[in-house]
């Protein structure tokens, strides 16, 4: 079985090619951004697998709108109990009256947020975003120091932003990164593959032969944590 992969970019769309010994070609859509994995037959035509996907475009534009429906439901109410994930971890909310300035700690696994009585659950969740915001920007430097060093190139500009359906993104002209506030959710490790893929877009602006070589070299380990990233499949689908 050959287990080559490709990585290609179709209307604007990030999608994993799998070869396999199958006779259809097979789509996925995995939470929670929408990122698409096809598994293709064996030697099949890069250009056929791209016409394949241009043709399920509508398909999965609505996987990542349901996608999108769905996490708008299930928006938290910012209650005492509720589970949030901090880096990886799952913390539980407990919600602290105080008369001064509001303010959120992390204290074992709990995540205590200090808040004037009756600010309502639409401002505990922006001070929640705040907080996930300032836990990247803190995270960052260091890594990126790191991974300058290592793949000997300079980062001008990063910034820190709400993405529906991607991780990370980057402007290799102007150096500048783009970081999903998402990533304070998950394993550190994330943040970091997210900060050697970006960065090694600066070398190879496609997702080719050359850039997984790099991706290897640098995080051997990169395709366990985009798995981790990328999840179970929301919706499959099999074509031929
Ligand atoms: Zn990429």
């Amino acid at each position: 079985m050959n287990t080559a992969n490709a990585y290609l970019t179709v209307a604007g769309i990030n999608v994993d090619v799998v070869y396999k010994n199958i006779k259809n070609m097979h789509i996925s859509v995995y939470p929670p951004i929408g990122r698409v994995r096809v598994a293709a037959p064996d030697r099949l035509d890069e250009d056929a697998i791209r016409l394949a996907v241009v043709q399920r475009l509508p398909w999965i534009k609505k996987q990542r709108e349901q996608l999108q429906t769905a996490e708008r439901q299930s928006q938290r109410e910012m209650v005492t109990g509720e589970s949030h994930y901090v880096w990886g971890q799952r913390l539980r909310l407990k919600l602290i009256d105080v008369a001064g300035r509001p303010h959120i700690d992390a204290v074992g696994s709990k995540l205590q947020l200090s808040v004037p009585p009756g600010m309502d659950d639409a401002h505990r969740r922006k001070l929640l975003e705040s907080w996930y915001r300032k836990q990247i920007k803190v995270a960052l430097p260091p890594l990126i120091e790191k991974w300058e060093a290592i793949i000997g190139l300079k980062v001008n500009a990063w910034t820190v932003r709400r993405m529906k359906t991607k991780w990370g993104s980057c402007n290799p002209d102007s150096a500048s990164l783009w970081f999903n506030i998402e990533l304070a959710k998950k394993h550190p490790g994330c943040l970091e593959y997210i900060v050697v893929h970006e960065m090694t877009h600066f070398r190879e602006r496609t997702h080719n032969d050359r850039f997984v070589e790099l991706m290897d070299k640098h995080l051997p380990n990169w395709r366990a944590t985009r798995d981790e990233l990328n999840g179970a499949p929301l919706a499959e689908e099999d074509w031929s």
